[in-house]
């Protein structure tokens, strides 16, 4: 597999990182999903823009390679022989000594890599999935997508421990999003909601792009906080990001209580989602 590291093409095997990094040492370090579809990159320049927000906010360098990007990502699918699939950018700060504020001499760490992805072939965007909701115990600027991932990694172990599939987080508002996803919800009419964009959520490029869609065929959508009353009186909960494409959740466990959900217009909203893919 060849990776594409610091202004070069390598082998992954001989990619190698400085253990001065700063997204080694301090965790400082943003990063996006893309896929690949039919060998057209999906949303490519809103998750650029998103970058380019994550790198602003975070105070990271972008890397010399900015203005290619979007050329390096279709050269890294290429070169791997992928036309479906994920392409994984990440950026830290680069190295430094091990001191807090101390500002990088050198270029920021870029690496870009890809690999296949399931998709619309996943077992999650046909059957369903399980999820656990739990306290969110995040930082509160979730709308930097930084690797900083603990939170994340800590929460959906357990939950897939104890049988699940994945997390729900929720904070003082109501749900705010998946462990690497948006949160959706239709309510009994019909309509969809969802968390309105905050420093307390990722601006979800599907979610956002689903959004458009969803009006343009018609439906209603509400920005606002789904509450642990909704979750109760929903029709339907689905989760949404550029890996799952649109997954409906056919049973959530929240505290002592179990609820199961129906997924009709979830699938019909994966119908209109694939079309826009292809
Ligand atoms: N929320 C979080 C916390 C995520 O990590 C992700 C994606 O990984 C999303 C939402 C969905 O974002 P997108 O649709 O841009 O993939």
């Amino acid at each position: 597999k060849v990776v594409f590291l610091n202004g070069r093409f390598i082998n992954e095997d001989e990619a190698m990182i400085s253990p001065f990094d700063r997204g080694f040492t301090f965790g400082e370090g943003i990063y996006e999903v893309c896929i690949s579809v039919d060998g057209k990159i999906v949303d490519l320049e809103d998750h650029l823009a998103r970058l380019d927000h994550s790198l602003e906010a975070a105070g990271i360098n972008p890397p010399p390679e900015r203005s290619m990007l979007s050329g390096l990502m279709h050269d890294i699918l290429a070169r791997n022989s992928i036309e479906n699939g994920f392409v994984y950018i990440q950026v830290t700060p680069g190295k430094t000594p091990r001191n807090f504020v101390a500002l990088p001499a050198e270029r920021s760490t870029l690496l870009i890599s890809t690999g296949p992805a399931q998709l619309e072939g996943s077992k999650a965007f046909k059957n369903g999935m399980r999820v656990q909701v739990l306290p969110d115990i995040r930082w509160k600027r979730r709308d930097i997508k930084t690797t900083m991932l603990m939170p994340q990694v800590m929460a959906k172990r357990a939950a897939l421990n104890a049988g699940f599939d994945d997390v729900i987080f929720y904070d003082d508002l109501g749900i705010t999003e998946g462990s690497s996803s948006n949160v959706f919800m239709v309510t009994a009419d019909g309509a969809l909601v969802t968390r309105p964009v905050s420093h307390q959520i990722l601006s979800g490029c599907t979610r956002n792009t689903l959004i458009e869609l969803a009006i343009l065929n018609g439906m209603t959508v509400i920005e606002r906080p789904i509450s642990h009353d909704d979750l109760s009186n929903a029709k339907e909960i689905f989760l949404t990001s550029s890996t799952y494409l649109v997954v409906p959740v056919v049973e959530l466990e929240f505290g002592e209580k179990a609820i199961t959900y129906s997924c009709n217009e979830t699938k019909k909203l994966q119908g209109i989602y694939i079309k826009y893919l292809h």
